[in-house]
């Protein structure tokens, strides 16, 4: 028989820090509560166990936001793709890297993605993040080897590598993000309007 099944793991980085210990950005939530309009102000918490962790003021621009925890302000910058069935995606751009994400998690005093964050996911959580993961990271390696090809018949191709590939990202993220959740109580809560 195949080993399809049995390349649990195959491919996970080694990350270090766990999900459920992360104060995580949604640009999916933000975006539609509204709170990524240009000149709303929105107050966050984040609890776990019923104890307020961490709390931001999120203020929105015309291509960033920055979230002022404490007496520190931090600036995140926004982007938007199209998407086949219509409409705009928004995106954070992250602080590190610089490439486009759905979730940025606060650590060490800054906002990043998940890998420059080095978050980790538990691994006992189930087979189907396994497997998500597995699946993005092989698409990462098809991207990387298309760059073989000369670049007049490799442009098509990459977009479509690449549009799957953030399309796993995001799956991804809401993986990371309902793990978190379910392992720690954890909850993303709006507090009352400013
Ligand atoms: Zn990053």
């Amino acid at each position: 028989m195949g080993k399809g099944g049995r390349r649990k793991g195959a491919g996970r980085p080694p990350h270090k820090l766990k999900a459920e210990n992360t104060s995580v950005l949604d640009v999916g939530y933000l975006s539609r509560h509204g709170h990524l309009d240009e000149g709303n102000w929105k107050r966050l918490y984040w609890q776990q166990n019923d104890e307020v962790r961490l709390e931001a003021l999120v203020k929105a621009f015309d291509d960033h936001i920055t979230v002022d925890i404490g007496m520190s302000s931090h600036w995140i910058g926004l982007t938007q793709t199209t998407c086949h069935f219509g409409g705009v995606r928004r995106w954070f751009i992250c602080t590190r890297c610089g490439k486009r994400m759905g979730m940025l998690y606060f650590r060490k005093s800054y906002f990043a993605c998940r890998h420059c964050q080095k978050i980790a996911y538990q691994s006992q959580s189930g087979d189907s993040e396994d497997r998500l993961i597995w699946q993005y990271h092989s698409f990462l390696h098809k991207i990387a080897n298309k760059k073989l090809l000369p670049p007049r018949s490799r442009t098509r191709i990459d977009n479509n590598f690449l549009e799957i590939a953030c399309h796993y990202d995001a799956m991804l993220d809401q993986a990371f993000r309902k793990i978190a959740m379910a392992d720690s109580g954890y909850t993303f809560k709006n507090s009352t309007r400013l």
